[in-house]
């Protein structure tokens, strides 16, 4: 099959390798959509979390290895202790990998295993004509939901994961900092968990239609001054929540002024350098530091949203590209244009699809 394998910074090679034979708790799925994560473009300019050296801690593994994963497909065959599903079903997976025996998986919470990976950087994942998943974290497509808008459900995921750990968000006030997917995520995951008003924070009008027509408010940086905008916004009170969606010092600091005494501060995004935290700041007034870490069920979640017409997924993807042209249309595009996506899929047809349409 084909697959765009990591060999190193800025060194992704798409290659035939072998289809991958799934264990017997696991199913193969070909994959029809995947989408490009903010962690794969991590992996591609570094810093990485794909293991050069010393082996993955859960499966062993070292690089070369496949990227990706998010993605939705179709059933192609199950391991022989598989119950429950069958060839053709559209399905996509959660693609953290756990030990499955140490005490947060025992209670439901893998995606904070001790040992801890994901599919495409602790072993091979979705940028490839097939994967293998683990049964028990695949999850059935619904009807009413395309295979390229369940494309789009883990990064949904994410934000309906972080509205659930702060809980009791209904009513509240919600700034979000960021307009990638996650920021995204985030405001939806806010919005459809009953927050009362939900700011999103830009740098630029890209994502202001998108917000505005789904129930938000928007505010350009460029053009206003963020801690004045929170005042008058939130009739002085300031924000219930702030959810930190880029993974920058400047993002960081800009979380803790806005956020009222006793608030939380949802932290999300994915820091290249460790930033510095003016814990001073934080504690004169009590508030508190969140951290959410991918998602457990809650694609399931995201996926009665796109059902249910809450959320356009098709929206969401804002370039589809062919596994061949991954590096250049996909990464290469991201790095340069990275304010005008926000999802970038790729479609991989299958073998016989392909050859027809070259036909
Ligand atoms: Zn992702
Ligand atoms: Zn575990």
């Amino acid at each position: 099959m084909k697959a765009a394998v990591w060999h190193g910074y800025k060194d992704v090679r798409i290659e035939e390798v072998p289809i991958p034979v799934p264990g017997p708790d696991q199913l193969l799925i070909r994959v029809d959509y995947a989408g490009i994560c903010g962690t794969d473009r991590h992996e591609y300019v570094g810093p990485n979390f794909i293991p050069t050296e010393k082996p993955h801690r859960l499966t062993g593994r070292t690089a070369p290895l496949i990227m990706g994963h998010e993605f939705s497909g179709t059933v192609e065959y199950a391991g022989e202790n598989v119950k429950g599903f069958t060839k053709g079903e559209a399905v996509t997976a959660n693609g953290t990998l756990a030990c499955g025996i140490c005490e947060m998986c025992e209670g439901g919470r893998y995606n904070i295993c001790r040992k801890l990976g994901f599919m495409g950087v602790g072993d091979d994942g979705c940028f490839a004509e097939y994967v293998v998943a683990k049964a028990d974290q695949v999850f059935r497509i619904p009807q009413g939901v395309t295979q390229r808008q369940a494309a789009v459900a883990e990064p949904l995921a994410c934000g309906i994961h972080a509205a659930n750990l702060i809980g009791d968000i209904k009513g509240k006030r919600a700034v979000v900092i960021g307009t990638g997917i996650i920021g995204i995520g985030a405001f939806y995951g806010a919005r459809l968990a009953g927050a009362k008003e939900v700011l999103v924070v830009g740098r630029n009008e890209n994502k202001r239609a998108l917000i505005e027509a789904n129930g938000g408010r928007y505010v350009n940086t460029a053009q206003n001054d963020l801690n004045d905008f929170v005042e008058e916004w939130s009739g002085g009170r300031l924000a219930d929540v702030v959810y930190e969606c880029v993974g920058s010092q400047e993002t960081l600091d800009a979380c803790i002024p806005i956020c009222k005494p006793g608030g939380i501060i949802m932290v999300m995004g994915v820091f290249e350098t460790p930033p510095v935290l003016d814990m001073n700041t934080l504690q004169e007034a009590e508030r508190r530091i969140f951290t959410s870490q991918a998602h457990v069920h809650e694609i399931s979640t995201a996926f009665e949203h796109i059902a249910r017409g809450d959320i356009d997924a098709d929206a969401l993807i804002t370039k589809e590209v062919e596994l061949d042209d991954l590096v250049e249309e996909g990464f290469e595009e991201l790095i340069k244009n990275a304010s005008r996506h926000i999802k970038v899929v790729i479609r991989i047809p299958s073998g016989a699809e392909s050859e027809e349409s070259h036909a």
